[in-house]
Order: structure tokens, then sequence, then C-alpha cells
């Protein structure tokens, strides 16, 4: 008997009905190949038009409380938030601040080069870059503890507030070299360039203290990791490596804005953004989220690359198979990852963002029946 799993859905703007729309169809075909049994609560919507449907007036769907959230075993979202609306709504794009409510301090964005995807780096083949980027994801300049001082109405002053505490850091370093020692989420465990397991710290240190303790964390734990190759580079020069040498890198652990703007630049680094998935992971709840936002230039074209999503998803199944002991959730995630591979390698089916002509639909069921077919 499949132990059955409740899998929270949460729409949001632009291009994310669509890439949902197909990542559930990849859940679905998981189902049948795995034996899984996976009840998918909604989608409900959410996001800044759902503000603006409803008047700029709270009002939630009545079933998507606190509890909801907090009963399911697993979240999946979709990206939220839209230009012209940005810094203008009254309230946030969730019930609940997923990531500060659910203390999910770490977010996972791997960056691979997968097989048919002609890199922006010449010279780079598949596999040549295989790193992840492990963002710390509840402090930093994110904190929103800062403010803005008004005269007559007019806005004087704007603080914002970079907060570093030893528990964040220490808890996302730790995070970093459990990773680089697992090798979960990656195509191989190691560095692609010499195969070695390496945790990557960058951020500014000897500019600001948050960055001088976010270093020192990682000396006093990589003194405890020797296992674990050592490698400390300043944020902006890693910026450069990231493009001059991209397979040194396995994991690179970065303060919360640094990972922000990286994973973006990772996102080109893997051919498209619409490939990056992503989760944000603390010790008891989870939720996938592709790495890119809602995309507003594409969306409603249903020409969007839905991989983001369901590498997302596929993540999400990983870990919540290792919460609950249950391998058929790890043997779900590589079916779908490898899945993603078998298509993308024939090239016959891809998303204009890969040079294609194919539309989201196309993809999305291509991979879904890839899973059905997989050999994971
Ligand atoms: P974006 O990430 O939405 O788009 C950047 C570029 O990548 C665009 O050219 C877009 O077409 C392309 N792209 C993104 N996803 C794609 C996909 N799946 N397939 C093909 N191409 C894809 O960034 P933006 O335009 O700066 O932001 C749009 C909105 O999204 C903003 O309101 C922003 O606040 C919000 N946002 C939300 C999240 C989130 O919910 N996690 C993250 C980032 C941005």
């Amino acid at each position: 008997m499949s132990r059955k799993y409740k899998i929270l859905g949460l729409l949001g703007d632009g291009i994310a009905g669509e890439i949902i729309a197909e990542g559930i169809k990849v859940l679905k075909a998981t189902e049948e190949k795995y034996g899984l049994d996976l009840e998918i609560l909604g989608p409900y919507p959410i996001g800044a038009k759902y503000w603006v449907d409803h008047d700029l007036k709270r009002g939630w769907p009545e079933e998507l409380n606190k509890d909801l959230i907090l009963e399911a075993d697993t979240i999946f979202k979709g990206p939220t938030g839209l230009p012209d609306l940005v810094g203008k709504l009254p309230g946030g794009y969730t019930p609940i601040n997923l990531r500060t409510e659910l203390d999910l301090y770490a977010n996972i964005r791997p960056c691979r080069l997968r097989p048919g995807v002609a890199s922006v780096l010449t010279g780079r083949k598949t596999g040549d870059i295989d790193y992840i980027i492990l963002r710390e994801n509840t402090e930093q300049m994110y904190v929103n503890i800062g403010g803005l001082m008004k005269r007559g109405g007019e806005t004087e002053l704007a603080i914002d507030n970079y907060v570093q505490t030893k528990k964040g850091c220490e808890r996302i370093i730790r995070y970093g070299f459990k990773l680089a020692r697992s090798g979960e989420y990656k195509g191989r465990p190691g560095a692609p360039l010499d195969g070695k397991r390496r945790l990557t710290c960058a951020c500014k240190w000897g500019l600001t203290k948050g960055d001088d303790l976010f270093k020192e964390t990682y000396d006093q734990q990589a003194a405890e990791n020797s296992d674990i190759e050592r490698d400390a580079t300043w944020i902006d020069s890693w910026s450069y490596y990231a493009i001059m040498k991209p397979s040194f890198y396995d994991i690179v652990v970065m303060p919360n804005q640094y990972g922000d703007i990286m994973s973006d630049m990772s996102g080109a680094l893997q051919g498209s953004l619409g490939l990056a998935g992503s989760i944000n992971a603390g010790d008891t709840y989870c939720f996938a989220e592709a790495t890119h936002g809602s995309a507003p230039d594409i969306a409603g074209r249903g020409i969007s690359n839905p991989t983001s999503m369901i590498l997302s998803m596929g993540m999400m199944l990983n870990w919540l198979g290792d919460k609950r002991g249950d391998q058929k959730l790890k043997l779900a995630w590589r079916g779908i990852d490898s899945a993603v591979d078998a298509v993308l390698a024939k090239g016959r089916v891809r998303t204009p963002d890969l040079r294609g002509t194919n539309s989201t639909k196309e993809f999305g069921s291509s991979v879904s029946e890839a899973v059905l077919k997989s050999e994971q």
C-alpha cells in the first residue's frame, strides 16, 4: 500500500498557471509510474492578480488558511508578482509568508548544463556545468525591518537592514556541507572539473560585518568537515569565476540577496531561466518554486518553458522522500530529472526560449510520456 501525501498547490501570476498545469501532468505520470498516491489540494489562486481581481481587498479562498498550509506534506507555488503592481499592494502574495513563517532557510538552486542545450559559454558541453547555489533564505537584505521617513508627504529617507545571525549562518553552511557530501539534486556528486566534493563560500567578508560572520562560521565548520574541499571567494569575484571556470564549482553557499542575483545569472549559464528549478527547504516544511518570476513578457501565449516548475516539483518529491523515508518519492525525482534530460537530448520538442517552436503543453506532455518510459 502506498502512503498518501497531501500536496498543496498555489498558483500565482503571469505564466504560473501554464507551467503549473504541466507540472501537475508530470506529477500524475509519476503516480502511475512509481505507484505514488498524491492528493493535490487546489491549486489555489494567489499573487498580485488575485488582489486586483478582488478589488484589492483581502479575502483568500476560505479553505486556504494557515492550517491547510501547515497540514500539507509539501507545497508547490507559482511565481508571484507583476511589475506594474510591485510595492502597490496592501498585503502579501500569499496568506502567510512561506519562507519566514515556515522557516525555509535553504533555497536550493541547481545549475546544470543539460543534454541538447547549447551553452551560452563557448566550448562548454553537457555536464561541464553542474553546481548548486545554496542561498540563505531568511536573513540579510530581505528581513524587512527597515522603513521610510516621510516629511510633508515626501519620502526623505529609506532604511534597509542587513541582518545576519549566528544561527542563520551556522545552519545554512551546515546544510552546504551535507549537500556536498550527499550529491543530492546534482547530475553527479562533486565538481565536473575534478569530481571533488567542494563547498565554496561566496560573500563579501572584510566589507560587511554580516559577511564577516558568514565567512568566520564557514571557516569554523570547514575545519570540522575536512572530507569536503574548502574554497572561499568574494562574491564579486565569484560572479567572474562562475563564467570563466564553472566546472570548478560543486556547491556554492551564499547570503540571501547574493543568491537571488547569482541564481538568475546561473539560469543563463543553464541556457534559459525556464530550466531553473528550485526548492525552499527547512527542517519541517518545503515548497517547490521555479527560480524565475512571472515572465509577463511571454504570459498568456502558451510558450513558456515548464521545465523549471517540473524540476522544482521533482526536487520537492525528493525532499519529501528524505523527510518521510520513502524511497519511491526519491526514485520519482530521479525519474523526472532523467525524463527532462531525455526530452531535451532528443531535441524534437522544445520551447522558444531554447530556439524551438513547441508550446508549453507539448513540452509538458513529452516529459510526462518520458517519465512513463523512464528506466529509473
Ligand atoms: P522573470 O524571471 O519573470 O523574467 C526574466 C526573463 O526570463 C523574461 O524574459 C522571461 O520571459 C524569461 N523567463 C522566465 N521564466 C521563463 C520560462 N519558464 N520560460 C521561458 N522564459 C522564461 O523576471 P522579471 O520580468 O524581472 O519579473 C517579473 C515579475 O516576477 C516581477 O513582478 C517580479 O517581482 C516577479 N518575481 C517573482 C518571483 C517569485 O515569485 N519567486 C521571482 C522573481 C521575480
